[in-house]
């Protein structure tokens, strides 16, 4: 069960040192927060800790590093391996990206996570299939390790709770993810500073790429899938970057009568990434399992390969059949 699990994790942490913590890939505020909520903890363990990702930590989640670097493997593929890895927000081995390329030959990883396509890829799992964010199990953790809830700690852990409800409105919103934030709230996290900074504030490349992807925006099967795309070039001409599509597939999701919105980013040329959402007629984490991603019910990814064209075209006919 799942304070076995906990037990578990927390003797992976009490009785190691020298860790490596690493996210998914393209990390959102759940995976930022998990990072460096874990950083925080270790900290306060006195641990010695490295913290990674594939790619480069987007600036507007850095306030949460406090004294903390975090490490871009492309950039920075540090020449040492390490033997205990935390893995935070990664549903399988290969959301980690190319960061396993330190991992030493033997190496043993805990995988803390809360997506129900998580395979149990670690050698200790710490899943909760129905917390709303990474962070929410981060803190069960930090209860069961009897840590102190620091103001830095607090604020990583509401992050990631704030992100991944979409600001406490997604159904993934339980009692427990409002009893939580409101104890964080006491410890001192800046809940209006915090969700002005990750929900309301758009840079002028988001909002220049909104206006051009809106152009697209399309609908198939009576108006109950809708979908937005964005290629490379809408990328140069707005000198948007990857991370500046947060938040773009919900313009298609949140039409009235849309059962599935679908975001489709082209990642290069021949390579679609594809963000699903679903209002909850379709389980749409089967849907991109079924072509090799996961994700929840409501929200889920995956990449294909072929044209932007060819993409749509496979999604939109499997989306029909799942509508049917
Ligand atoms: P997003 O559409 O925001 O990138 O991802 C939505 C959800 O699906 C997130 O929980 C994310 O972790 C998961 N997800 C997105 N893409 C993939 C993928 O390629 N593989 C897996 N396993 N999960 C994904
Ligand atoms: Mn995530
Ligand atoms: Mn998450």
């Amino acid at each position: 069960g799942y304070n076995v699990q906990l037990e578990q994790a927390a003797e992976f942490l009490r009785s190691n040192d020298d860790f490596l913590v690493v996210s998914h890939i393209q990390p959102d505020g759940d995976a930022a927060g998990s990072t460096f909520a874990v950083a925080w903890m270790l900290h306060s363990m006195g641990k010695r800790f490295t913290l990674i990702n594939e790619g480069r930590m987007p600036d507007k989640f850095m306030y949460m590093a406090g004294p903390f670097s975090i490490t871009n493997y492309e950039t920075n593929p540090l020449e040492r391996a390490f033997e205990r890895i935390v893995s935070v927000d990664c549903a399988d081995f290969e959301r980690i990206g190319k960061v396993h390329g330190v991992f030493a030959e033997g190496y043993q990883l805990l995988n803390i996570d809360h997506h129900a396509t998580n395979d149990g890829f670690g050698h200790v799992n710490l899943v909760r299939e129905d917390a709303a964010a990474t962070v929410e199990v981060l803190y069960d953790l930090t209860r069961t390790l009897g840590l102190p809830f620091s103001s830095e700690l607090s604020s990583c852990i509401y992050s990631g709770l704030l992100t991944d409800t979409g600001g406490f409105r997604y159904s993934n919103t339980s009692p427990k993810v409002l009893t939580i934030a409101a104890e964080l709230l006491g410890y001192g996290v800046p809940g209006y500073e915090l969700a002005e900074r990750l929900l309301e504030t758009m840079t002028y490349a988001q909002v220049s790429l909104l206006k051009e992807s809106l152009k697209t925006l399309s609908f198939a099967h009576d108006k109950k899938l809708a979908w937005l795309s964005v290629t490379l070039d809408d990328l140069r001409t707005t000198e948007a970057s990857s991370e500046d599509m947060a938040g773009l597939v919900n313009y298609a999701r949140n039409v009235e009568g849309v059962e599935v919105g679908v975001l489709f980013k082209e990642k290069q040329p021949g390579v679609i990434k594809v963000s699903m959402r679903s209002a909850g007629a379709v389980d749409v984490a089967r849907l991109a399992q079924s072509f090799g991603g996961g994700g929840h019910i409501r929200a889920a990814g995956c990449t294909l390969t072929g044209s932007m064209e060819e993409a749509v075209e496979r999604i939109v006919k499997e989306v029909g059949l799942a509508l049917a």
